[in-house]
Parts: structure tokens; C-alpha cells; sequence
């Protein structure tokens, strides 16, 4: 048996009727990672002695008890380095505390093990932008994982890890999923804690589950879901046990397909796969309702005008005197100039720059104003589907996973290509990327991800109809 392949649910089971200890699953992933992830990298580093510190006192009897768990390296997990996969703090920082995600983990007995590559500061859709190192998709190593949570959808899709958490600002958990043939929980705004995740655009960013199966999924979101005081926009009311999701059926469940994410743009190989998913769904007792969500054309503007500005604000900090790399410097001014200038990357730089310009002083209104005006229809559009439907159905990218290098000298056909994922963060709603199929390109199988969104709160309805589509389409 090959330990890394088993999902989070068989290695549970696996602990129960003592066939393996925590100790032999994490030695044996480590031996996997050397193996496999030099082609891949999906691994910035991994530390086998600290994990099996953890594992020696971790309670099997708890919910995740010696469940490894790999985290995106914007996620401080104590006395371990968090990079965001940029000079500006790779060997510069190591984490003095656990984000409430992890330390939530820990409380159910998971270990952190591993930190995954990931676009800059989160800033991407194809882990290109790694100040660090190229994560390549295991499907077709010359294509890209998709981002900024790349490393994690790849180190499960190559299987080099059970599960991991990643962040979705603007679809960076759901798009990776979605490219690498794995499942990715993009949580309601509010649900899980941001605290000691890197901030990079304060009122879009959520932590998630990425994992092999739905179920893994639910059993994730359990556990990391839920109230945090150090963090004032988190939920505090109780969790839902969303475990219990997993099996229900979908009978006169109502899906809505928006007429404005089926529209030109859309790889015809992709669509066919996507409505095949949603016919599926349908003969399992779906009612498939169409809906329009009018505002979408705005949604990539108004992102990228809301999460360069809070981004903008949010790296100021990494200045060389608080955080970060610093320069060598006659004066202060240069000391900030020349810090930032060698230690941050040119898609991070180009972000700061434009959400600075959003938010000066004469600019403001034209811009930062419109989009959160803008931001508001967008929210209105779900508001007024979610009258008729439960959840919505559709692709989570127009194209199977691109080659590497293929947009990377048009940032903005780059962006255009998160058309479907950042509405969900803009409206603060959820959402779920499962497998729904391959397609040949190339000779290569490429994996597609069809997405459902849901409600605010709407997670059990996510995870009751992927559920039913994954085991209809085994
Ligand atoms: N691709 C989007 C961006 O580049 C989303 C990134 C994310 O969700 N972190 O901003």
C-alpha cells in the first residue's frame, strides 16, 4: 500500500485497526516527496523531525488524530518558516505563532507537515509567479498547477501528501483543484478564521481544504471552521457538522446555470464536460433551473481594482525595517526603496503599484469607490438567483490547465481567466471545485473541475451535491 494515496478518511481507518502508526505515514510521505517532487515542486521544505515531535503526542482518537496535513506557505504554523514563496521572506522569517487554522488542526489531532509552493503573496492563477520556484502540474509537467495554491493541488494530485489547506482570494484554491483533478472548498467570507494567514486582500481572502475526495473535504472544513477572537470577521455561531452532508441525496436539490459563465471564451472540450457533470446531477434528482447573474462582465475589473488597493496596503509592512529582506542602504528612503525593489517579485510589484494608484487621493472615487459600488451589483446578482436556486452550477476555468509560460507575458489575459471564480469572492459566498472528467489534449489527460456555489453558509448543500456527483460518476 502506498501510504500517501490513501485519502484522509482510509488513513483514519487505518489508525483505528492499528495497520499503521503516525510515524510510518509521515516517514513514508517524506520518502515520497524526495521521489516524486523534485519534477514537481510542489514542496518549498518539509521538516520530518519536527512532524514526528508532533506525532509522538498527537491523540488518534481525535476527529484528524495523526492526519499529516500540508499548508500553503502563507499560513504561520509555529516555529517553521513561512515564505509566501518570495525573497522577500524566504530565510528572513519564521512563524512566532500558529494561525488559528492550524492551531485549530492540532486541537484534532492533525500535524502540519510540509509547506506547498504557491504564487507570490497569492497573487496569480498559474504558481508561475513563484519568487522560489516553478510548480509544475503532475498531469502534464509542462503545464502550470494553476495559483496561488498550486503546490497544494499538486502535492495531492501527485500524491505526495493526504491533504492540505489552501487560501482563495480570487479562486486560488478552486482553479488549482480544478487544473490538478482534486477537490477545493472555497468557504463562505466569515467561516474560518483569517488570523495568521499572510493577508493578501483583507475582505476576499478565506482558507479552505484542498483533498482527494469530498468527504475529506467536509471533514476538513469541520474542523478548521468556527469562531476566532483574533479575528473580528469570523462567525462565532456553531458549526454545522457538515460530515453529515456526505450521502444525503439531491432530490429536488435546485441548480441554477447561469447563462453568462456558458458564453464565448469557453473551451468547447471544457463546456462538454461541465454540462455532462450537471446532467448527471440532474438524473440524480436535481431540478436544473436557468438563472442570469447580469454583472459578471465587471467581476475581473472590479477584483482586480478591490484586491490590488487592499494589497497595496497590506504589503506595506514588508519594508525591510518590520518585516522582510533588507537592503543594503545609505538612508532610510533607500533603505524602503531598494528592500522592496530586489525583494518582491514583478507581478507583486506591478499589484502594489496599481492598488496604489486606485486608492490616491484623485483617483479614488473613479476607481476604489466604483468597484465597491460595482462589488455591491455583483453581490445583488447571487442574492437574486439564490430566490430560485440552492446552488450554482459551472466551470471554474475556461481552459484545461495552459502551458507554462503561455500568458506569462500578458498578465491580463492571465487574469481574464478567473472570470468564473472571483465573483464568489467578491459576493463573499461559497464554493467547491470537484473533478468532473478529463480531457485529451495533446496526448495528455487533462482534469476538469466543475464548480458549485453556494449560499452564504451554504457549505452543506456544496458538500451534499459534490458528494453524490463523485460517487455517481466513479
Ligand atoms: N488569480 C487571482 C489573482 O491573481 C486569485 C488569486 C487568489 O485567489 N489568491 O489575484
Amino acid at each position: 500500500m502506498n501510504v500517501a494515496e490513501l485519502t484522509i478518511a482510509q488513513l483514519r481507518e487505518a489508525y483505528l485497526t492499528k495497520s499503521l502508526t503516525p510515524a510510518e505515514v509521515l516517514t513514508s510521505l517524506a520518502s515520497e516527496i524526495d521521489r516524486k517532487d523534485p519534477s514537481i515542486g510542489g514542496y518549498l521544505s518539509y521538516d520530518l523531525d519536527r512532524a514526528l515531535v508532533d506525532a509522538a503526542g498527537c491523540d488518534l482518537s481525535l476527529p484528524l488524530g495523526g492526519v499529516p496535513i500540508a499548508i500553503k506557505d502563507l499560513i504561520n504554523v509555529e516555529g517553521h518558516p513561512c515564505s509566501c514563496a518570495s525573497k522577500m521572506l524566504e530565510g528572513k522569517y519564521t512563524s512566532p505563532y500558529d494561525a488559528t487554522v492550524v492551531r485549530k488542526l492540532r486541537a484534532a489531532g492533525a500535524i502540519p507537515f510540509g509547506r506547498t509552493n504557491m504564487d507570490e503573496f497569492a497573487m496569480g492563477s498559474s504558481n508561475e509567479n513563484s519568487g522560489i520556484k516553478p510548480c509544475h502540474n503532475p498531469h502534464d509537467t509542462s503545464r502550470i498547477p494553476g495559483g496561488s495554491s498550486g503546490g497544494s493541488a499538486a502535492v495531492i494530485a501527485s500524491h505526495t501528501a493526504i491533504a492540505a489547506l489552501g487560501t482563495d482570494t480570487g479562486g486560488s484554491i478552486r482553479q488549482p483543484a480544478s487544473h490538478c483533478g482534486v477537490v477545493g472548498l472555497k468557504p463562505t467570507y466569515g467561516r474560518v478564521s483569517r488570523y495568521g494567514l499572510v493577508a493578501f486582500a483583507s475582505s476576499l481572502d478565506q482558507c479552505g481544504p484542498m483533498t482527494k475526495t469530498v468527504a475529506d473535504a467536509a471533514r476538513l472544513l469541520e474542523v478548521i471552521s468556527g469562531g476566532c477572537d483574533r479575528d473580528s470577521t469570523c462567525l462565532n455561531d456553531e458549526v454545522p457538522r457538515y460530515t453529515e452532508a456526505v450521502g444525503r441525496d439531491i432530490k429536488g436539490l435546485r441548480i441554477g446555470l447561469p447563462s453568462e459563465y456558458f458564453a464565448a471564451g469557453l473551451n468547447p472540450q471544457v463546456k462538454e464536460k461541465v454540462e455532462s457533470a450537471i446532467r448527471l446531477l440532474e438524473s440524480l434528482g436535481a431540478e436544473v433551473i436557468p438563472v442570469s447573474l447580469p454583472n459578471t462582465e465587471h467581476a475581473v475589473a472590479t477584483y482586480y481594482v478591490i484586491a490590488t488597493a487592499e494589497a497595496s496596503a497590506n504589503l506595506a509592512r514588508f519594508d525591510g525595517v518590520r518585516y522582510g529582506h533588507r537592503a543594503e542602504a545609505g538612508d532610510l528612503i533607500e533603505l524602503y526603496k531598494k528592500s522592496r525593489a530586489e525583494g518582491f517579485g514583478d507581478e507583486v510589484k506591478r499589484r502594489i503599484i496599481l492598488g496604489t494608484y486606485v486608492l490616491s487621493s484623485g483617483y479614488y472615487d473613479a476607481y476604489y469607490l466604483r468597484a465597491q459600488k460595482v462589488r455591491t451589483l455583483i453581490r445583488r446578482d447571487f442574492d437574486d438567483a439564490f430566490t430560485k436556486v440552492d446552488l450554482i452550477a459551472s466551470p471554474v476555468s475556461p481552459t484545461p490547465a495552459f502551458k507554462m509560460g503561455e500568458h506569462h507575458s500578458d498578465p491580463l489575459s492571465m487574469y481574464l481567466a478567473d472570470i468564473y471564480t472571483i465573483s464568489a469572492n467578491l459576493a463573499g459566498i461559497c464554493g467547491i471545485s470537484i473533478p468532473c472528467g478529463t480531457v485529451n489534449v495533446d496526448g495528455k489527460a487533462l482534469p476538469v473541475g466543475l464548480q458549485l456555489l453556494g449560499k452564504p453558509m451554504g457549505e452543506m448543500d456544496l458538500i451534499r451535491a459534490g458528494h453524490a456527483h463523485e460517487v455517481a460518476a466513479q
